[in-house]
C-alpha cells in the first residue's frame, strides 16, 4: 500500500535480544479503521441522549406526585429528544451527500435565494443573541448544483457562525463571482466575530464528529457532522470550502462552487471523441 507505517522498537533485553516490530498499514486497513471509528462514534452519540431519556423517564415516574418536578423532567426529555432527532437527521443528510450523485439533478441555483434561506433558518437563534446578519453581493449570481445540498451546506455555515459567536456581534454573508480560466466560480464567504479556531483545530474541524469544545457544541444542538457535510457537498460539486480564522477574533468560511453558466457550457462542450 501507499501508506507504509513502520514502527520499530528496540528492546534492550540483554545484548542479544532485539525486538523489531514492523507494521504495514495498508490503505484498505486505514479505511476500515475510519469506518470502525465512525460506527463507534455514532453509537456513542446515540447512547448519550438515549441514556438521558431513560433516566429522565424513571425520574418522571418517581416524581408522579410532584407536578412541578414532572414538568421539569419532561422539559429536559424534550431537549434530549430534539438532540436525538437532529443527530439522526444529520446522519441521513451525511449519508445522502456521500452516496447520491448531486449532479444527477443539477440545476441553476440562485445565490440570493440560498442566502435568504440560510439567514431565515438562523433568524431565531441570531435574534435571541442579538446577532446582526447582513448579506451583500450582485443580485444575479447562480451556481450549478443540487439545490437541497447547496442549501444545507450554506445553512450549516451560517448556523455555525451564529452558534460560535458571542451576543451583539455581526455575521456577514458576501457573494461574488470569480473569473477563472477553467470556468467562473461563485464564492460565498460567511464571516463571524466569534471565538475563532486555532491552527491545530482548523485541520480537523471538517472530520465527522470532531468538535473543538464538545460541551459547547452539544449545548447549541450541534452534532459535529455539519462541516463534514459542507465539505462533501463542496467536493462533489467540483468546488471546495476553506477557512480563515483568528482565535478570539472570528472566522470566515468560504464556499467556492462552479458558476451556473460556466458549468453548463462546460457540460455542453463537444468532447472531441465522437
Ligand atoms: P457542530 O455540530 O459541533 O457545530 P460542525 O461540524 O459544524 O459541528 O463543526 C465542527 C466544530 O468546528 C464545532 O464543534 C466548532 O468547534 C468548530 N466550528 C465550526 N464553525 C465554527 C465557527 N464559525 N467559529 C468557531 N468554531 C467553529
Amino acid at each position: 500500500g501507499e501508506a507504509l507505517a513502520v514502527s520499530a522498537r528496540v528492546a534492550p533485553l540483554g545484548s542479544r535480544l532485539v525486538l523489531l516490530l514492523v507494521e504495514d498499514l495498508t490503505e484498505a486497513r486505514r479505511i476500515e479503521a475510519v469506518r470502525r471509528d465512525f460506527v463507534a462514534n455514532v453509537s456513542h452519540e446515540l447512547k448519550t441522549p438515549v441514556g438521558a431519556l431513560s433516566l429522565l423517564s424513571e425520574a418522571v415516574m418517581d416524581a408522579s406526585d410532584d407536578p412541578e418536578a414532572v414538568q421539569r423532567f419532561a422539559g429536559r426529555m424534550q431537549i434530549e429528544a430534539t438532540r436525538l432527532t437532529n443527530l439522526v437527521q444529520e446522519l441521513i443528510d451525511l449519508s445522502r451527500v456521500q452516496n447520491d450523485d448531486p449532479l444527477e439533478d443539477a440545476e441553476p441555483v440562485r445565490v440570493d435565494e440560498l442566502v435568504a434561506e440560510a439567514m431565515d433558518r438562523c433568524r431565531h437563534a441570531a435574534g435571541t443573541k442579538q446577532i446582526t446578519m447582513a448579506s451583500g453581493g450582485p443580485a444575479d449570481l447562480s451556481m450549478w448544483g443540487n439545490r437541497g445540498q447547496l442549501a444545507a451546506a450554506l445553512g450549516n455555515l451560517v448556523e455555525n457562525a451564529v452558534n460560535y459567536s458571542p451576543a451583539r456581534t455581526r455575521v456577514g454573508i458576501a457573494a461574488r463571482r470569480v473569473t477563472a480560466p477553467g470556468g467562473d466560480h461563485i464564492e460565498i464567504a460567511v464571516t463571524d466575530q466569534g471565538i475563532g479556531i486555532s491552527d491545530k483545530d482548523k485541520e480537523r474541524i471538517f472530520e465527522r464528529f470532531y468538535r473543538v469544545d464538545p460541551a459547547r457544541s452539544r449545548a447549541t444542538g450541534g452534532t459535529g457532522l455539519g462541516l463534514a457535510i459542507v465539505k462533501h457537498v463542496a467536493a462533489s460539486h467540483g468546488g471546495e470550502v476553506t477557512v480563515w480564522s483568528s482565535e478570539g477574533q472570528g472566522s470566515t468560511f468560504t464556499l467556492r462552487l462552479p458558476e451556473a453558466g460556466a458549468a453548463r457550457d462546460r457540460a455542453q462542450q463537444p468532447s472531441g471523441l465522437d
